[in-house]
């Protein structure tokens, strides 16, 4: 499981600012939460190399009435899903009845906190920080998260704290990879059809679904067998916690949505044929993409629908979904399990490209093919040279090019190689990574 880091303060103190910061991300997944002024934001972070995943939460203001209450509530569900939280206070404003309020909520959760006195660009930063020793934190810091100044600082302090030793899948061999299945991870907004789909894949007629109150982080696992190749789901719905009788839809978490896509091989990601493409839909979209997943999309509820539905349901999304152009589509029917099966053979070919074994020599004559027929335009009047490729890992793959500036191409010809290598390579379902080296 990806460690999960919680920034929690009253409004105003620059969560979101460091935010954006940890995650470079344009594109946090929120979740949706009707009424809330601010909703709590995820992303996506690589800190010192070990992923993260990064909750922004509303705010607590203190006076907790009606949507505050509201906000507060969720910032400490946050608190109590998060590994460490960093508690973020304003140096500017010094300490306020807020920020005792907030000090007091996370006294109650056995959480490790690290205080990080923000904003203290411009002012006395040593006596901006001890006005809050009296909160009694042991790992207290001086941040200018708009300046990004403190900010790997915090990151050490936060690695430190827990202690992680970082798995690094990419250091797993390919046979290793290969001997223990595909963990699949099935993902999308409620109601699309996850947990139809992932009955479907047990072989069971019937849907068991009932409601789960509160969010957990945690998928379920189940181990399958098809074809006599072995295959982990990891199951967001809750379909196999579910009771016997289906009684209301589990609610949508975020966090185990996320977790779900780190821990996985292979997404499958559902979507309603029958509901607009949404902003949702897209931002778990480019989480697979950041996450470096292999990916299959189903457009579910392919059933009983007009053929004019479906010129429509088809030109949404060449439009919506055109920056996804490496993934296959099926137009499916979970229901009645109509193009199920080569939703199977989409996730094995996405999982064989990802483990792809590919060698210096052929990336290298695939460059230089791809480098006659379309060559960079030069960056300041100096050519851009590219002398030799290899491959720099897998899950994805990896493709490392040498060259003179090669740093500086751009990133519509980077798209072009890598269009052309997934071409050449037969890559269907994985991202490609693209690196760039100075030199010989
Ligand atoms: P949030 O409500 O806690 O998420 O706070 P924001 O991230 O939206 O920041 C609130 C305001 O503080 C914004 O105007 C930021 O530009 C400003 N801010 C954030 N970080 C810093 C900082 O390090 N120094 C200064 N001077 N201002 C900051
Ligand atoms: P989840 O919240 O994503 O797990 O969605 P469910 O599997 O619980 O499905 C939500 C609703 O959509 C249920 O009423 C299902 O019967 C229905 N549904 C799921 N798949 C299909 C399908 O392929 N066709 C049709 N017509 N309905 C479906």
């Amino acid at each position: 499981m990806l460690p999960v880091i919680a920034l929690v303060g009253r409004p105003n103190v620059g969560k979101s600012t460091l935010f954006n910061r940890l995650t470079k991300s344009r594109d946090a997944l929120v979740a949706n939460l009707p009424g809330l002024t601010r909703d709590r934001q995820y992303g996506q972070a690589k800190l010192n190399g070990q992923p993260f995943i990064v909750v922004d939460t509303g705010g607590i203001a203190g006076d907790e009435e009606g949507i505050d209450d509201l906000m507060a509530k969720q910032s400490l569900q946050a608190v109590d899903e998060a590994d460490i939280v960093v508690f973020m206070v304003d140096a500017r404003t010094g300490m306020t009845a807020a920020d005792e309020y907030v000090a007091e909520q996370l006294r109650r959760q056995q959480k490790p906190v690290i205080l990080a006195v923000n904003k203290v660009d411009g002012v006395h930063a040593e006596a901006a920080i001890a006005e809050y020793y009296s909160f009694g934190y042991s790992t207290i810091l001086g941040l200018a998260a708009e300046h990004g100044r403190g900010v790997s600082a915090l990151i050490d302090t936060i690695l430190d704290n827990l202690e992680l030793t970082p798995v690094n899948e990419e250091e797993q061999t390919i046979e290793e990879l290969q001997a223990r299945g595909v963990k699949l991870a099935v993902v999308g907004r409620p109601n699309v059809g996850k947990s139809t789909l992932i009955n479907r894949f047990l072989g069971e007629e019937r849907v068991v679904v009932f409601d789960m109150p509160g969010t957990t982080r945690d998928s379920i696992y189940i181990e399958m067998e098809r074809r006599g190749k072995p295959y982990t789901l990891i199951d967001t719905a809750g379909v196999r916690r579910r009771g016997k009788v289906k009684e209301a839809v589990e609610k949508f978490s975020v966090l185990k949505t996320l977790q779900a896509i780190g821990d996985s091989n292979v997404v499958v990601m559902v979507m309603d044929a029958r509901e607009p493409i949404t902003d949702q839909d897209l931002s778990l979209i480019s989480h697979v993409i950041d996450a470096g997943r292999s990916m299959v999309i189903a457009i579910n509820k392919w059933d009983g629908m007009t053929e004019e539905q479906r010129e429509e349901v088809k030109v949404e999304i060449d439009r919506r979904l055109g920056f996804v152009d490496f993934a296959r589509i099926h137009f499916i029917s979970a229901l009645h399990g109509s193009n199920v099966g080569h939703l199977w053979e989409s996730v094995d070919e996405a999982w064989e490209s990802a483990l792809i074994e590919m060698s210096a020599s052929q990336l290298t004559r695939l460059l230089e093919q791809a480098y006659e027929r379309h060559q960079p335009p030069a960056i300041k009047g100096r050519r851009i040279k590219l002398r030799y490729a290899h491959p720099g890992g897998h899950n994805p793959p990896i493709i490392v090019i040498h060259g003179k500036q090669v740093s500086k191409l751009q990133e519509s010809y980077k798209r072009y190689l890598i269009n052309f290598f997934r071409k050449k390579l037969n890559l269907i379902g994985t991202p490609i990574r693209l690196e760039t080296k100075e030199g010989d």
